[in-house]
Order: structure tokens, then C-alpha cells, then sequence
């Protein structure tokens, strides 16, 4: 038989999912008197908000909001109305309520002072545990009842139970389908179709690109970072898009903070036309005819890969690239040489599988739900985080709309109890 959780004359929420947008809600709620249980499927909450803060939280961008609106692309207009109500500066107030202290980096992103998340963490639920939320850790949400309760599955070493609890509010907030080992796996995804909720693919965002490099350059050059270049692309629309930065050489193909930038343009790009092409500058802080200059100098006894090295500054593994991606004919002409190390072209095939990317694309649909997040098909039950449909470069905007739409979902539930007990 299953357990079933007794009954509050109070209202009482639950809160299922403890990443930043399921914990940005319980504390909303919490804060404004009604009982919350918060459940996760993992032994502790939080999981990937952790491992965000491994090479450095960054939690937000300091750009003005009308800059930063513009970088959830197509969602914009969805996220406004929550980035309005919970923007990146009252974000930074909030983490200094915590007493954490904030700094911008070189870039506009703004960090936790000691970069950690930990601390944060720590603070918040402190703060949680002090409005009362009560923590069920090992709990999987997996559906409903006939009768619209929230079925449960609690799992302790060898021990599984099944619990059914009633709950007068619900936020969802299960993140997407990456990094599955820290909890989401985006198994709501059926869960949420089954009551004929529109929930689009989850797709990888922020993710790598296969190529399939020789063995010679995949032994030499994988993890090896390629600074200081610029990145194209060009969008369905035939919109071109260029972001100068850093890629990382991996051993399957490539990756790093600029790839991820331009990454929706080309894994939609695959998935229109079954290729995309990602064109590489070299040397963005040079023309092509500075570049031509230095090649028609004199090389002497250099082969034509030192010659590059020692004339252009060229790393080895720029040069090697290049070599891995141009057939000799180009090496022999200068000015096509000079040309190809502005414009070096890579054919992308195929994306990285989701559970290796940093976050999701697709999830709930927009008109699924109402202004305040609640899912219209299910009254009383709302939804927040990575686990609705829109996605973002990395640069803080992540966790950003997931704290934002956790706020209003929190939100969203205070008034919907209100006009339950009216
Ligand atoms: C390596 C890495 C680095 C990142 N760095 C940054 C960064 O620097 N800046 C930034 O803005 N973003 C970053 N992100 C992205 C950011 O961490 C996520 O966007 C954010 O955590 C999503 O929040 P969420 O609350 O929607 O979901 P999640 O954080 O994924 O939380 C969802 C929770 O729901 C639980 N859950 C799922 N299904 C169930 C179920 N059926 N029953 C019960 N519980 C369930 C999970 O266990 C999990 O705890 C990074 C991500 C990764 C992977």
C-alpha cells in the first residue's frame, strides 16, 4: 500500500525539483506564510548548481537589462515579463541578502566573490529551513493519480516506497535533460505529454560538435584550446553571426565557451539541412592583406609550417588545423593560404548527445501556460527553470531565467491560493 503523507488544514505546496528554480520558488512561497515540502530524486538538492560553480558560478551578467533581454533570442518575449520582475540586478541584491558578495568580471558576467556556489547554497538553505520548508530528498516524482495526486517514489539504498501526497499548489521544476547524473533526466517530458501538454523536443544547447579528426591530430591536439580566434555561422534565416573568443580542440570534435555561443544556429542549422558549417578566423586581429604581406616575405630554409609559426605567431595547433582541414594545393598559394586562415571552414554534422551539453532547448511550450506560469491545463499546478521551452547562451543567462521563473511560478501559487481560500 502505498504511504500517503497526512493532510494540513493549511494550504500546503509542493515543490518538486531542488535546482535554483525549484528552490527560488519554495522560498517565495515560504516567505509568504504557506507550508512548502520540497522533493528531489537525488540525495541532495542543488546538484548541478554545484558543479556550475566548479569552474567558476557565474550567476548573472551585469549588461543594461534591455542587452541582456535580447540574449534569450527567440524567447525574449516569453522571459520578459519575469526578467522585468526579477531582473540581474535584483538577482545580485538577493544573493547579497545571503551575504555573498558579488563581482564583474572582465567580460560584464558576475561571480560570487570566491567564485563558489557552495557558500550560496549553503546560505540559502539555511534560509529555507528557517521559513519552515520541509526537505524530501530521494523523492522521484513519476505522474498522477486518477485522482490528481502526486505519486511518489521514495528510494533509500535497498528501500523503495510508494507515497501518494495531495498538495493545494505544485511547482515543477525538473530542470532539462543534461548532465543527467545530477538529477534531470527529463523523464517529465512523457509525464507532461500523457495530460496533452505541448512540450517540444529536448535538444542540446551549449554543446560540442563531432569532427572526425585523423588519428595523428585527435593523439596531439585533444583538449587543447584554440585562443584567441573568431567563430561564424549563419542562421536558417541567412542571418550571419560571429563571436571572437576561444574553442577548445576535443578528442571527438570541438567545444568550448565561443562553439557553445554560436551552437543553436548550428545544431538548428543540422537540423534543417543536415549540415552546418562553422567557418574559423585564425588570426581575427589581422587582415587578409597583413596576412599575405607576411607570407610573401622571404622563407628561407622554415618549412611552410614554421614559416607560419615564426612569421604569423601561428600555435601548433592553429597550424595543424589547418593542415587537417586544407588539401595542399591551398599551402602552395598565398594568397588562398592567406584567405583559408581567415576563413577556415569546418563541416558539422552532428551535435554532441544532450546529457554532455551544458543545458536544454525545447521543453513546455509557451502557450501551454498562463502569465503566472501555471500550466492551463492543469490548474494549480505551475512550472519554472530550464524545463520550460527557451534557451540561452552561457554568460549567467542560464541561471538568470531559471531564478526569474522559479520567483514568478512562487509567485503565481501565493495567488492562487489566495483565490482558493477566498
Ligand atoms: C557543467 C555546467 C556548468 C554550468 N555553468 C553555469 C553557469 O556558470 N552559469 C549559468 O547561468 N548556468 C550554468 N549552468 C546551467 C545551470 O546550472 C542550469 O541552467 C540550472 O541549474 C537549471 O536549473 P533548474 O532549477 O531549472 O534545473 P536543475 O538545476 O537541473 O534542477 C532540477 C532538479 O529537479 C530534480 N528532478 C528532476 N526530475 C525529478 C523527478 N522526476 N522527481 C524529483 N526530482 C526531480 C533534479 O534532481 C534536480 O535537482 C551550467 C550547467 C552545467 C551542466
Amino acid at each position: 500500500m502505498p504511504d500517503s503523507i497526512p493532510s494540513f488544514n493549511e494550504p500546503r505546496v509542493a515543490v518538486i525539483g531542488g535546482g535554483p528554480a525549484g528552490l527560488m520558488a519554495a522560498e517565495t512561497i515560504a516567505a509568504a506564510g504557506h507550508k512548502v515540502a520540497l522533493y528531489d530524486a537525488m540525495p541532495s538538492v542543488g546538484r548541478k548548481f554545484l558543479l556550475a560553480g566548479v569552474g567558476g558560478m557565474n550567476i548573472t551578467h551585469s549588461e543594461p537589462h534591455e542587452k541582456l533581454l535580447t540574449r534569450y533570442s527567440k524567447s525574449s518575449a516569453f522571459l520578459k515579463p519575469y526578467l522585468d520582475n526579477f531582473s540581474s540586478q535584483a538577482l545580485c541584491d538577493w544573493i547579497h541578502g545571503l551575504g555573498i558578495n558579488t563581482f564583474v568580471g572582465s567580460s560584464g558576467r558576475v561571480f560570487p566573490t570566491d567564485m563558489k556556489a557552495a557558500p550560496l547554497l549553503r546560505a540559502w538553505l539555511h534560509r529555507l529551513r528557517e521559513l519552515d520548508v520541509e526537505f524530501y530528498p530521494r523523492h522521484r516524482w513519476v505522474g498522477w493519480t486518477d485522482e490528481g495526486g502526486l505519486k511518489l517514489v521514495e528510494q533509500k539504498n535497498n528501500f523503495i516506497a510508494e507515497k501518494i501526497i495531495t498538495a493545494d499548489a505544485v511547482v515543477l521544476a525538473l530542470g532539462g535533460a543534461s548532465w543527467q547524473r545530477l538529477g534531470s533526466d527529463g523523464a517529465w517530458v512523457n509525464l507532461l505529454r500523457e495530460k496533452n501538454i505541448h512540450v517540444s523536443n529536448l535538444l542540446p544547447s551549449n554543446c560540442g560538435f563531432d569532427v572526425d579528426w585523423s588519428d595523428k591530430f585527435q593523439s596531439e591536439f585533444a583538449g587543447a584550446p584554440l585562443q584567441t580566434v573568431r567563430l561564424m555561422a549563419t542562421d536558417s534565416l541567412g542571418v550571419k553571426h560571429s563571436i571572437r573568443g576561444e574553442a577548445t580542440i576535443a578528442k571527438t570534435g570541438i567545444e568550448g565557451t565561443s562553439v557553445y555561443a554560436l551552437s543553436a544556429k548550428l545544431r538548428d542549422s543540422i537540423l534543417a539541412k543536415g549540415f552546418a558549417e562553422l567557418i574559423v578566423d585564425l588570426l581575427p586581429d589581422l587582415t587578409t592583406e597583413k596576412i599575405l604581406a607576411q607570407l610573401n616575405k622571404p622563407r628561407g630554409k622554415n618549412s611552410i609550417s614554421n614559416f607560419l609559426r615564426k612569421q604569423l605567431n601561428l600555435p601548433a595547433v592553429k597550424v595543424a588545423l589547418l593542415r587537417e582541414l586544407t588539401p595542399m594545393s591551398i599551402w602552395q598559394d598565398n594568397l588562398q593560404l592567406a584567405n583559408t586562415l581567415k576563413n577556415l571552414s569546418l563541416k558539422l554534422k552532428v551535435f554532441r548527445p544532450i546529457d554532455e551539453a551544458i543545458s536544454t532547448a525545447g521543453g513546455i511550450k509557451a502557450n501551454e501556460l498562463t502569465p503566472l506560469l501555471m500550466l492551463k491545463n492543469i490548474p494549480g499546478v505551475y512550472c519554472a527553470g530550464e524545463m520550460l521551452d527557451w534557451e540561452a547562451p552561457t554568460g549567467g543567462y542560464l541561471l538568470t531565467a531559471c531564478f526569474a521563473t522559479g520567483r514568478v511560478a512562487g509567485q503565481g501559487v501565493i495567488n492562487y491560493l489566495q483565490r482558493n481560500t477566498v
